[in-house]
């Protein structure tokens, strides 16, 4: 059947870096276009799917699409209409649910009403209205009253739920990864503050069928493309099937299996979702809650917050975080990278090696560029990639 499709390009991956440049090149260049996917899904992490109970589920824990860009919003708006939603998330802290990012609300729900205004002016007068603020700026105040905040944010809020989703300690982690969760000098209880937030009317899989389903692009399901597509490092040659490939890879899969681990593999964190039917119509109040201290798991996501399904019952998704194992069902799915600075020298070495291929093979998306990219980011990557290196 491959044989009859002679594509001009082959995409490796059909997450959303993948299906992104599949689509320009297959409906802005008209050339043919081969996507390899290995699982048996298109959609990458992004995948949604409705179970036997008719919940829609989000495979691979919730996503929320947002980003502050109105050309972007635009873009994905081809594939699909949005359900209006602003995400708020919740964190159980010595028995009380208060408001994630950290904000003075979560204040007023934690501490004695005098304590939280007289902290409130505090962080007012030394950050401003509106700020965003790292937990270690905020450990770096001098003021005693603030000083004892922040050592009671950075062990009620960050130090367990790091210590479970990552196995570290926040000190060992690049101050990106903890800066993701600010403290939000804000009455404003939304966990983004971007300014296009939604969630896909029918579903992100939804979105990922119209994009692939242009005739000049063919899906190949459940092949991983190292079986299909070999590699002559000597002479810089792509094989297809053992016959030369002229046309171009971009590669959204991990960049150390395409070099068969020759630098040592990159590593990350996995996860695993435990999935929980019950008998009422809503199970919390918000789509997420958090749970930084208590229980192994690190989160709780009920689904009908963020589709808008009515429906009985009510299906919930325990978040447990798990050491990564390339070789064992259940702990392979590479989720979040862990950034050390040896691991990003490590990186470089291979993106160093995909270079002299002389942009024959591209690299694009969250696993091939080893970051943590969301959506909008992980489709700008490869709407940018079009316009400066295909088109
Ligand atoms: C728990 C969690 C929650 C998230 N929530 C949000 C959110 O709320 N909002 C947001 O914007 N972002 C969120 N993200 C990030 C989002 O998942 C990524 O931005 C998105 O998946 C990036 O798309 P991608 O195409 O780069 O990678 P992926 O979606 O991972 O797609 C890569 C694809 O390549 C395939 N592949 C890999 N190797 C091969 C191979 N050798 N052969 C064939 N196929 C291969 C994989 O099977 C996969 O389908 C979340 C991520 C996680 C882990």
């Amino acid at each position: 059947m491959l044989k009859d499709f002679q594509a001009d390009y082959i995409v490796v991956g059909s997450g959303f870096a993948g299906a992104t440049i599949a689509e320009r090149i297959a409906s802005k260049l008209n050339r043919k276009v081969l996507v390899v996917e290995k699982r048996e899904h298109i959609g990458g992490n992004s995948y949604d799917y409705y179970d036997e109970n008719g919940f829609l589920i989000h495979k691979y824990g919730p996503h929320i699409f947002h980003t502050e860009k109105k050309w972007l919003w635009d873009y994905v708006s081809n594939f699909t209409d949005w359900r209006h939603y602003i995400h708020r998330v919740l964190a159980y802290i010595d028995g009380k649910k208060v408001p994630l990012p950290f904000n003075l609300n979560s204040l007023y729900g934690l501490f004695p009403t005098p304590k939280a205004l007289r902290l409130e002016k505090k962080l007012l007068e030394k950050f401003g209205p509106g700020q965003k603020i790292h937990i270690l700026e905020l450990r770096s105040a001098q003021d005693q009253e603030l000083k004892e905040l922040a050592d009671f944010i950075y062990r009620k809020v960050f130090l367990n739920y790091t210590l479970k989703q990552w196995g570290m300690r926040p000190e060992e982690l690049s101050p990106e990864v903890t800066g993701r969760v600010p403290i939000f000098i804000s009455r404003d209880n939304s966990y983004f503050q971007d300014r296009y937030q939604g969630i896909p009317h029918e579903g992100y899989t939804r979105i990922f069928e119209r994009m692939l389903s242009h005739p000049n692009i063919k899906v190949l399901l459940r092949t991983d493309a190292r079986e299909i597509i070999q590699l002559d490092f000597l002479y810089r040659r792509i094989y297809l099937n053992g016959r030369e490939f002229q046309g171009r890879i971009i590669y959204t899969g991990p960049i150390d299996e395409l070099l068969d681990f020759k630098y040592g593999e990159l590593p990350y964190r996995s996860l695993r979702f435990q999935l929980e039917v019950h008998p009422v119509e809503y199970y919390q109040e918000v789509a997420v809650v958090n749970y930084p201290n208590d229980y192994a798991f690190t989160r709780i996501t009920e689904f009908k917050h963020l589709t808008g399904q009515a429906h009985p019952k009510t299906m919930i998704a325990k978040e447990f975080p798990q050491e990564y194992r390339r070789d064992e069902p259940g702990k392979d799915i590479p989720y979040y990278p862990i950034l050390r600075e040896d691991e990003v020298e490590k990186y470089m070495r291979y993106r160093r090696e995909i270079e002299k291929f002389d942009g024959k093979i591209l690299l694009v998306g969250r696993l091939a560029e080893y970051k943590y990219l969301n959506m909008d980011k992980a489709i700008e990557g490869s709407l940018v990639l079009f316009e400066n290196k295909i088109k």
